[in-house]
Order: structure tokens, then sequence, then C-alpha cells
């Protein structure tokens, strides 16, 4: 037996892999090139991480080996490998790394994809790593063979058809690196031509950092274009730029280059906007955001810290040279250049925004449709920059259109001579924001009101008290204000006040009071929040994200529309008998429905019930 068979282990995949191996082979075979792409993408973070590393420790196996990549093929044997002097893996690396789906999340991406058309996969796919494993796109048996770069390392070779088992050995291997091989498939042979790997690695990977060698030849174009300058770039290069650090199949909406020097931070960067969000804004914590480089040499490919929560959808590059190069991730991420850094480029992206505003309101309401949940939390994260950011943010109203978006400035310009305040009413869409009882008055006079759906909205817009000296006031709460012309006091009435009593009586603390409605029209009766109660969406969502807890709601107030036919039936029913029982049932299932239209009421079954009960003796 030769040294390098002796021990041939077996492993099996996890389950979750399996699944992931299933779908890549059967759901992601129209894109088949992307396989290069994952591959080239792996050798070139194996040799960002020795690069790293011999900034430091030149004590390791082929210190002065060339950083690159190489790609081989033959035509006629049909067949692929790809070789990196990166920093190879260990036997444990091996086994635990290339077999896990290492993203979380991945698996239900690959399910979307799965149900998904190939417009909505082809953006999906450009949003995670399928991996390594993309690879079985083109091949059915795959070979890695790899040697770390510690110098007392060994060499492996590690097998599989993709099936559910993979096999690791120990070979001889002299030196560092990885090397990946396989026969292409029948339908796949393409990429064992030239210009099929040229053209891809130019669509994909042409700003890979190290050189790509397709045998002897260099295929990429290895520039930091960000040092180049902007007159110099050409569009193209920068819509490739950007798909080649974000995985993004579209465009950007917009970038942004700086070069910024003495003002604290010496630095460049090449920012983009993407176009769309991804499936779920709030994995945008997940992705990549910007690579941070000192002096060209990439230091961190991920670094949260340039950039705060709210502006997170940015991706892009920066490259320093007020940061060494040997630094600890800790010292860099507690430099104050950092905080510098961050606070130029949180301004200067606000600025970009605002210039589109100006400019292309069209590019502005694309962007704010992708990434304006998560962009208004900047009103309370990001105290330096609020008002910039309140500025910046849009909202649909009662008098527009749905889809149509105004700032709070346009609103302004909007109000009616003697209307004191900002309204606003939020709720779960705008179905249901329309026929909100509370807004009746508001429909008659003709005034706009915010209309918000986003549930971000309830911890972004009450926190803005004030705008250009206008209060904001939802009008769920009681004290809303009338026009002057309303203000007027109605004379007593007494049959209104004994009615008012009964609602008291019957509800008894079910509501903390009882009152005639200065603001319905067409409704017989509604509920409000208390002047000084919490904010009734904020309460909603409280309540809502504590699902199981009894959450403590505060009682509400209940206003009645005196002059709604329904009440008035129910004053000459009081007149002629005022202990006639259907008042009663009446007032119980008036405030149940009022809870209703609320989003409060808990069983709604009791509800139904009732009203079917007097729709039966309505029609006996
Ligand atoms: P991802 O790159 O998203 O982590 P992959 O499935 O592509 O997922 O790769 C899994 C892991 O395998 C990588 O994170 C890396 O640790 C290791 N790996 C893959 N290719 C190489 C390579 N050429 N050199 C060194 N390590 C590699």
């Amino acid at each position: 037996m030769t040294e390098e068979s002796k021990t041939i282990q077996q492993f099996e995949y996890k389950a979750e892999m399996k699944q992931l191996l299933n779908l890549i082979v059967h759901s992601l075979y129209t894109h088949k090139e992307i396989f290069l792409r994952e591959l080239i993408s792996n050798a070139s973070d194996a040799l960002n991480k020795i690069r790293y590393r011999l900034l430091t420790d030149k004590d390791v196996l082929d210190a002065e080996a060339e950083l690159a990549i190489t790609i081989t093929i033959d035509e006629k044997a049909q067949t692929f490998s790809i070789s990196d002097t990166g920093t190879g893996m260990t036997q444990d690396e091996l086994i635990n790394n290339i077999g896990t789906v290492a993203r979380s999340g991945t698996l239900d991406f690959l399910d979307k994809v799965k149900e998904g058309k190939d417009t909505v996969s082809e953006h999906l796919i450009g949003q995670f790593g399928v991996g390594f494993y993309s690879v079985f796109m083109v091949a059915d048996e795959v070979t890695i063979e790899t040697r770390h770069a510690d110098r007392d390392s060994k060499g492996y070779r590690w097998t599989s058809k993709g099936e559910g088992n993979f096999s690791v050995e120990e070979i001889a291997l002299d030196h560092r690196g990885t090397t990946i091989s396989f026969k292409l498939k029948d339908e796949a042979k393409e990429f064992c031509h030239e210009y099929t790997i040229k053209s891809t690695i130019q669509k994909y990977s042409n700003f890979a950092d190290f050189p790509i060698n397709l045998g002897t030849e260099r295929v990429n174009t290895v520039e930091a274009l960000w040092r180049k300058n902007s007159q110099d770039i050409k569009d193209d290069e920068l819509n490739e730029f950007y798909k080649f650090i974000s995985n993004d199949f579209d465009n950007p909406l917009g970038h942004l280059q700086l070069n910024i020097e003495g003002t604290g931070a010496n630095f460049r960067a090449l920012l983009f906007v993407p176009k769309t969000a991804p499936v779920d804004l709030l994995r945008m914590q997940q992705e990549k955001s910007i690579h941070l480089y000192t002096n060209k040499v990439l230091i961190m490919d991920d670094c949260k810290d340039l950039l705060p929560e709210y502006l997170r959808f940015v991706k892009g590059v920066v490259d320093t040279s007020d940061l060494p190069l040997n630094v600890s991730r800790e010292v860099v991420q507690s430099s104050p250049v950092m905080d510098k850094i961050r606070s130029i480029l949180t301004s200067k992206i606000l600025n970009l925004l605002k210039s589109w505003v100006n400019k292309d309101k069209e590019k502005y309401m694309t962007f704010y449709k992708s990434f304006g949940p998560l962009f208004k939390t900047g009103v309370n994260s990001d105290y330096n920059n609020r008002d910039k950011v309140i500025e910046l943010l849009r909202f649909e109203t009662s008098l527009r259109p749905g889809g149509e978006l105004i700032s709070l400035k346009e609103y302004i310009a909007g109000m009616k001579d003697k209307q004191e305040a900002i309204y606003y009413l939020s709720g779960d869409n705008r179905g249901v924001l329309e026929s909100n009882p509370n807004l009746e008055y508001f429909k008659k006079n003709e005034i706009d009101v915010l209309l918000l759906s986003d549930p971000v909205d309830v911890f972004v817009v009450p926190t803005i008290t004030e705008y250009d000296k206008k209060p904001l006031k939802s009008i769920d709460k009681e004290d809303i204000d009338l026009l002057p012309e309303d203000k007027v006091e109605k004379p007593e009435d007494n049959l209104s006040n004994e009615l008012i009593a009964l609602f008291k009586d019957t509800l008894n603390d079910k509501v903390g009071n009882v009152i005639v409605s200065k603001r319905l029209v067409d409704s017989p009766v509604t509920l409000v929040a208390s002047k000084d109660g919490m904010d009734p969406q904020m309460e909603k969502m409280m309540k809502f994200m504590q699902r199981d807890a009894q959450f403590p709601v505060t009682k509400k107030i209940m206003e009645v529309n005196t002059s709604h036919p329904l009440i008035q039936n129910l004053s000459r029913k009081y007149i002629a008998d005022s202990t006639d029982p259907m008042l009663a049932r009446c007032i119980e299932l008036l405030y149940e429905g009022a809870m209703y239209i609320d989003g409060n009421l808990p069983a709604s079954a009791d509800f139904i019930k009732s009203m079917f009960d007097i729709m039966k003796e309505a029609t006996n």
C-alpha cells in the first residue's frame, strides 16, 4: 500500500446539506456559470487570508509563492481545475467547512428559489452564496486537494459525488493551497472552452484582488477601481465592480466615490446603493456591507463599524492609509479613525440621497420603497443626523392616491389655513386606515392625514414630536383639534346626556369614559386613546410583540355620534322604555364593533353571535 491511500475515511453529509445539494442540482441548473464565481470567490478569500497573515508572520509554507489563481482546462478530456496559493485547509477544516451550510437562511432562500419564477430566482440567487456546492451543477464527481499554510501541515484529498457522502484521505502534497478538479458533465462542457471561461470571469470576477490565470495567460484586470479618478471610470466598470462585491445580478441604483484627505481621516471610498432589498430587510445585518482595505490590502471583508445600522444597505469599499496593516480587528474597531470615517460616510450618503430628492425623484422613490423601513430607524438611532433623516422620510396620506409618497415639508405646504398640527393614523394597511372612523372628520373637512402602515412607523413617527414648529398628533387620541367653527359648544342636551349615562352604566369599567363625539360623521361610535395614554399604535405593537403575555391595555374612551340614525333610534327606544334590554345589548355590540375596528377584539366569535341574534330579532 502506498503512503497516500493508507486511510480513506468516509463521511455522511448532514441532512440539510443533502437537501441543499438536491436543490442546487435540480433548481439552479439555468445558472450554471455561478459555480465559477463561487470557486473564484473562495480562492480569493483563501488568498486574502494568507496575505493578511503574511503581513506579520513569514514563517509559513511557501512564503514566497505568488498569490494567484490558476485555471486549467482540457477540452478533449472535458476536465476543469482551479488552483490557488491561498491558506489551504487543515483536515478538520476540510471536513467541517466543506459540507455545512455556512450562512443561516440559505435553505430558506433556496426554498424560495424553488417556488419562484425564473426572474425572481435570478434576483434571489444573487443574494446568497450557494457556495462550493454549486460545483455539482457542472460535475458529477469532485476532488479537492489541499494543504494548509502551517509548516507542519499535511496534504489531504477530499472526494465526493455530491450524493450524500464524501471521503477524505491523507496524501503527499508539497505546496500550500487548494486545487479543485473535476470532469465536466456533458451539459456543461462549454466550461472547458477558453472563451466561456474568459467571458464568465470578466462578468463575475474581473475585480478579484489576485491574478486569475487561464493556463499561462492572465484573464482579469486587477485594479483598485476606487483609486482611479472618477472621470476615468466607465459606467460598465462601476456596474460590474458592484456586482462583483455584492453578488447582486442587477446594476446598482447609484454610487458615490470619495477621496477624502486631511479632515482627521484619509481615505478613498467607492459606495453603492442597491436597487432592491433582500427578501427580508432584517437579514441585511448578515450581508456583507463594506470591505475595508488598508493601502489596497483587504483587512476586513465586512466591516460593520463603518456604517450605522440604518445605512447597512450600502455596499462598497473603503481604503484608508490611516490604519496600520497588522492591527487586530479589535484595534480597528476601537480606532478613532473609524469613527471619523463613519461620520463622514454617513453624511455623504445622506447628501447623496438628498441630491436624488432634488434631481431624480423617481430614483429616490425606488430607494425609499426598497430600504425605507430600515432607513427610517435612523430617526431614533442617529441623533446627529436626525433632522436630515426626518427630511428624507416619505409618507402616504389620506388625500392622495395609494402609493404616492410625500415629505413632511410637502405636507406642511398643503395644510389648511387654520390647521394646527400634522396628523397621522396608523394601522395594518391602507384599506383598514381608510375605513377607520377616526378619519371621518378629517375626510369631511379635507384635512390631510399621514397614513402609516409600515410597522416601523409607530416607533419612529411618535418620536418626532414637532416638525417646522407644528406638533405631530395621532388622530386616534381624544384631544383632536377641531377647526375653529366646530369648536363652538353646543347647548346642553338632556336626552344625549341620559343616553351617554346609559352607555357608561352598561359598559362600566370596560371603557375609561363615554363622551359625545365631535369628529364622527358616518359611524355611530369610535374608541380613542386618552390624552395622556400611551400612543395607541405603540400599544398595539407592544401587545403584538408580547403575544403570549397579558399586556395591560389602557382603557379607551368611547365617543358616540349622537346625530347618527342608529344612536337616534336608541334614543327613541330609551324614551319609550328606558329598561328595554335591547338597549344594553346594542350598546355592548356597538362597543365590540368599535373594538373590532380597532383591531383589539379578543373573541370575535361572541361578537358575531350577538350580531346574529339581533339580526334574527330584527328580521322577525
Ligand atoms: P462560503 O464560502 O460561503 O463560506 P463555501 O461552501 O463556498 O461557503 O465554502 C465553505 C468553506 O470552505 C469556506 O468558508 C472555506 O473555509 C472553505 N474553502 C472553500 N474553498 C476554499 C479554498 N479554495 N481554500 C481554502 N478554504 C476553502
